[in-house]
C-alpha cells in the first residue's frame, strides 16, 4: 500500500476588492475624480496598494487572486501595472465592489482602499456607495461600505480577513468584522483631510496584513459576517426626491424626512435593495 508524505493542502482563493479614497496619500476627493490633474498619481498609489495586497498573499501561497477594480466607474487601475500574477476586474458591473465573487469560491476577501461610512463625522472622504446618502444603516445601525459587501460576501460563506482605510473605518471593522486585519494608513482629520503614512509604509502593512489573512483563512481562524434576518435596510438622502424614486421599487417603503426601509430576507436581498435604492436615488436632485 503506498503511503504519501504529502499533506493534504487547503487551496486559498483570494478575493481584493480595491477602492481608493482610504488609500495612504489620499485626503481630499478631488484627485479621485477622472477629470482631476491629480487623478493619475491616485491611480498609481491605488496599484501600489493593490500589488502589497497581492504580494502579501502570494507570499503566503495563495493559489489565486481576483482583483475587483471598486472605484468610480471602476477601470482606474492599470493593467500593466498591476501584479500580472492577479486577475483584474473592471468596468460598470451590476455588483459593482463585490462582482466576480457571485459564485462564492474565494476563501477570504480583502478590502484595500476603503473608507468610513455616510455621515460619519470624521472619516476622510466619509461616504456610501455615493455621495447622495447621508446615512445607511443594517438592523438600524450605521454602517458603510465596509460592512455592506462583507455581508454580501458572507451570504456567500467568504470571510473578510483585511480591512485597509483610516482610524475611522478601523472602528467600523473593530465592531462588525473583529476577525479581520484592520490595517491603518492614515488618521482621519477630517471629511477632506487626513494624517496619512508614506504610500511605501502602507504598502509594507498591507503586504504583511494580506499575509497573515491568507494564513488565518487557511487555519479556519477568519468568520463570515452574519446580521439577524431579516435584515433591516435603511438610507437617509439629501433629498426628499431620492427617497421617492428610491421608494418606487416594490418592497420599499418611504420613511421619514428623506428616508426610505427595506427588509431583506437574506443577506444577498439586503445588499442588492441598498445598491439599487442608492442608483436609484441618484437619478434625481
Ligand atoms: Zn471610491
Amino acid at each position: 500500500m503506498a503511503w504519501s508524505a504529502r499533506t493534504q493542502r487547503t487551496a486559498v482563493r483570494v478575493y481584493v476588492s480595491v477602492d481608493m479614497e482610504g488609500l495612504a496619500g489620499i485626503s481630499h476627493p478631488a484627485p479621485t475624480g477622472r477629470t482631476d490633474p491629480g487623478y493619475a498619481a491616485a491611480c498609481e498609489l491605488m496599484v501600489g496598494e493593490a500589488n502589497a495586497a497581492i504580494e502579501g498573499a502570494l507570499a503566503a501561497g495563495a493559489d489565486e487572486v481576483v482583483v475587483n477594480d471598486s472605484h468610480g466607474k471602476m477601470f482606474n487601475l492599470s493593467p500593466t501595472a498591476l501584479d500580472p500574477r492577479a486577475r483584474l476586474v473592471q468596468g460598470q458591473k451590476p455588483f459593482g465592489m463585490v462582482e466576480a465573487a457571485r459564485d462564492g469560491r474565494f476563501e477570504v476577501a480583502l478590502f484595500v482602499g476603503y473608507h468610513a461610512r455616510a455621515g460619519h463625522p470624521r472619516g476622510t472622504i466619509a461616504h456610501t456607495y455615493s455621495g447622495t446618502p447621508l446615512l445607511t444603516t443594517l438592523n438600524d445601525r450605521p454602517v458603510g461600505e465596509a460592512t455592506l459587501n462583507a455581508l454580501y460576501l458572507g451570504g456567500l460563506g467568504v470571510p473578510v480577513g483585511m480591512v485597509s482605510g483610516d482610524d475611522a473605518l478601523a472602528e467600523e471593522v473593530q465592531e462588525y468584522l473583529p476577525w479581520a486585519e484592520a490595517v491603518e494608513v492614515k488618521r482621519a482629520v477630517g471629511a477632506n483631510s487626513a494624517d496619512s503614512l508614506h504610500p511605501e509604509r502602507a504598502r509594507q502593512l498591507i503586504r504583511e496584513a494580506a499575509s497573515r489573512a491568507v494564513e488565518r483563512a487557511r487555519g479556519g481562524a477568519l468568520q463570515v459576517l452574519h446580521l439577524e434576518l431579516p435584515v433591516r435596510v435603511g438610507i437617509d438622502f439629501d433629498t426628499g426626491s431620492r427617497a421617492d424614486f428610491a421608494a418606487l421599487m416594490p418592497g420599499f417603503e418611504r420613511f421619514g424626512d428623506a428616508g426610505v426601509r427595506f427588509q431583506g430576507a437574506n443577506p444577498s436581498e439586503a445588499y442588492r435593495a441598498m445598491l439599487s435604492a442608492i442608483r436609484m436615488g441618484g437619478l434625481v436632485d
